[in-house]
């Protein structure tokens, strides 16, 4: 131990200057003397050491004992601080070099939303200036409000989608993560070709869905004409025509859901936000339901006045989709109960049945369109597989969160919670 020998040393030292002393009658000042040579020889040692730890980068002094130990440690982690050190820089150059390269734009932002970095792809993206905005607050360069105000919100659980004021064909996605102590790392990509061909599919879908109205209206209203003189028909014809109404019905139902669904799936539709009354719409459904399957059980619980901001047209749709899937898979025996109830967060849409239940394999895939549980048990009852697709939409556009639950053969419950003021 270096403290040790020191001391040691300096024992021997004050016994030598006593000895000496001693020998001349002196052993006192002799002491005294030693000590004073000590402590100037200390204080030499500490300024050269001082003097170095002022530029820690050189060498370390030369000096003796305890300080000598004392540098060639701080020289020791110096070392190695630095090694980590340009092995972090190294990482980070990297990690920069990576960013940089990518074509989504990456913004670092730290705590108070000052920009750290930004890559170059950014530029034309959000209009930023790589490297020169760097040290800027992010909101205050952005002249996006949609941004603006989900950046400020801070709730980053979903991506946000827009498209910029700036360039109305520029649709952006933004995903912003939490890193370090309130740094927040942002990806913004550019999704305006993924947005024109998800246009372009649900254009060609209304369209095409249009188009076949028209001649399917001529055959309907032939065979109507058929149905209404079926005793003139010849007997082989009766079977046919009546299987042909059935399946023009079926196609009906098709193209009207298709059109409904792309209407309200249209970025461009003008959403009503009017006072719904929930109450007297599942009324309404009841009574339209009540005339098409007079021996349905159909319990309407309705518990709140409740009403909501919404658009009537597209809630019936909802909700009557949801009574009438509850009536249908239900069959005969069923019991559908219907219920509008207030929760904390706001109200509750409810619709549950006593029927065959859905296998749990299915709950997550059953709102996609065309998705089906039993293709027999869904042709039986002439369903079109976008009752659920319109739920979800209509759903989402009011901001309201559908849950499924179900068990085989006890029956199914879907909830569509709204919040409160939506
Ligand atoms: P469909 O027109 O075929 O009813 P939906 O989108 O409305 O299409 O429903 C999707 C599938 O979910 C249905 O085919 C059916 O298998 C299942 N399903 C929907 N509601 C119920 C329910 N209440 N009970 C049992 N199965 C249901």
């Amino acid at each position: 131990m270096a403290w040790l020998s020191a001391l040691g040393r300096m024992a021997f030292v004050i016994a030598l200057a006593a000895v000496i002393g001693g020998l001349y009658g002196y052993p006192l000042q002799a002491i005294i003397l030693a000590l004073l040579a000590i402590i100037l020889f200390w204080q030499a040692q500490m300024n050269r050491v001082q003097t170095w730890l002022q530029d820690p980068e050189q060498v370390p002094p030369d000096v003796y004992g305890i300080w000598g130990e004392l540098s060639a440690r701080i020289y020791l982690h110096q070392r190695n601080h630095k090694k980590v050190q340009k092995r972090l820089e190294a990482s980070l150059d990297h990690l920069h070099d990576s960013f940089s390269s990518m074509r989504d734009g990456v913004i670092m932002v730290d705590d108070q939303g000052v920009i750290e970095w930004s890559n170059q792809s950014v530029e034309p993206l959000l209009g930023l200036r790589h490297p020169e905005d760097t040290g800027q607050t992010l909101t205050n360069l952005v002249r996006e409000p949609v941004f603006n105000e989900y950046f400020i919100a801070g709730d980053f659980s979903h991506p946000l989608q827009f498209v910029t004021i700036a360039n109305s064909s520029l649709h952006l996605r933004i995903e912003v993560t939490h890193f370090g102590k309130g740094e927040r790392l942002l990806f913004v990509r550019d999704v305006s070709e993924a947005v024109r061909m998800e246009q372009m599919r649900r254009d060609f879908v209304a369209n095409v869905s249009h188009e076949l109205r028209t001649p399917l209206t001529v055959i309907t209203g032939y065979l109507d004409t058929f149905k209404s003189n079926v005793d003139q028909l010849p007997q082989p014809f009766v079977k046919p025509v009546a299987q042909m109404g059935q399946q023009a019905q079926r196609m009906e139902n098709l193209l009207k859901d298709l059109l409904w669904l792309s209407r309200i799936e249209s970025e461009k539709r003008e959403a009503k936000r009017e006072q719904v009354d929930v109450g007297a719409l599942l009324r309404e459904i009841a009574e339209e339901v009540g005339t098409a399957y007079p021996d349905c059980q159909l319990d309407l619980d309705i518990d709140t006045d409740i009403a909501i901001l919404g658009d009537y047209q597209e809630l019936y749709s909802a909700a009557s989709n949801l009574v009438n899937n509850a009536i249908k898979y239900a069959g005969d025996s069923g019991l559908v109960k219907v219920s509008w109830s207030r929760n904390q967060a706001g109200a509750l849409l409810a619709v549950e049945d006593n029927g065959p239940g859905i296998d749990q394999v299915h709950i997550p895939r059953l709102t996609e369109r065309f998705y089906r549980v039993d293709n027999s048990r869904s042709t039986q009852t002439g369903g079109t597989g976008l009752g659920l697709a319109i739920v979800k939409h209509v759903a989402q556009a009011h901001g309201a969160h559908l849950t499924i639950t179900s068990e085989l053969g006890s029956g199914t419950s879907f909830t569509l919670a709204f919040p409160s003021g939506g």
